[in-house]
């Protein structure tokens, strides 16, 4: 006879209860990824749109909210006039200029933390930002100052008790696959909405889900009422 199974913990937790505290991680949502922009994403601004109803309607399941943003002060090959659109891109994401600040739509948020990101290098994933909510250019030594601080994302994810990890934002097929790679190594729980980002291109965006699934992130959709 099939044993009853109706006393495993999972199925006496309460309906939507969730275990653990959860972070929202909003990547690189800047004018420069969107369209008009140095590197502009098509559906890009569209993204940014409903990533804003979404945290509209879902920011009280989370106990962290935090943005990271490409910030080039001095980035070295990651910047070519001569780009492959593999390891060298064309200047974006330059520190201090307008396009590089988060797009209007996630600023109005008023989320609490910012994290920069490739201030002297290439930085795909968010983990490799610093936190500084002004939008000064930092210079090598500030960095190092920040860096000592210990201001990194994992550090501040670890201090918030976080358990689980939602990665949306641009692109997903770049910063927003190495942000969830990166989440999912350090041992978060860790999912991306589908609807909440999108690839540079679909073939890209194809591989790069393979690769997340492949690491053991989910994929699915924010079910976001609009
Ligand atoms: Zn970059």
């Amino acid at each position: 006879m099939t044993s009853y199974v109706g006393d495993s913990p999972v199925a006496l937790r309460p309906e939507g209860a969730e275990m653990g505290l959860k972070a929202l991680i909003i990547v690189d949502v800047q004018p420069t990824f969107c369209e008009g922009g140095e590197l502009g994403v098509d559906g890009g601004n569209a993204v940014a749109r409903r990533i804003a109803s979404y945290v509209d309607e879902r920011r009280c399941e989370y106990s962290y909210i935090a943005t990271t943003q490409d910030w080039h002060v001095e980035p070295g090959a990651h910047f070519s006039v001569t780009p492959d659109f593999i390891d060298s891109w064309p200047a974006h994401g330059v520190a201090g200029t307008p396009n590089a600040r988060l797009h209007p739509a996630i600023a109005a948020l008023g989320v609490a933390h910012h994290f920069k990101k490739g201030q002297y290098g290439a930085a795909y994933s968010g983990f490799e930002g610093i936190e500084d909510g002004s939008d000064r250019v930092q210079t090598r030594s500030q960095m190092d100052v920040m860096l000592a601080q210990g201001r990194t994302l994992a550090n501040a994810l670890r201090d918030a008790g976080i358990d689980a990890v939602d990665v949306v934002g641009i692109a997903e097929s770049h910063c927003v696959k190495q942000t969830a790679l990166d989440a999912r190594n350090l041992g978060f729980d860790t999912t991306v909405y589908r609807d909440l980002t999108v690839p540079v291109s679909e073939e890209q965006g194809e591989d790069a889900r393979r690769a997340m699934a492949a690491a053991g992130v989910t994929l699915t959709t924010s079910r976001l009422r609009r």
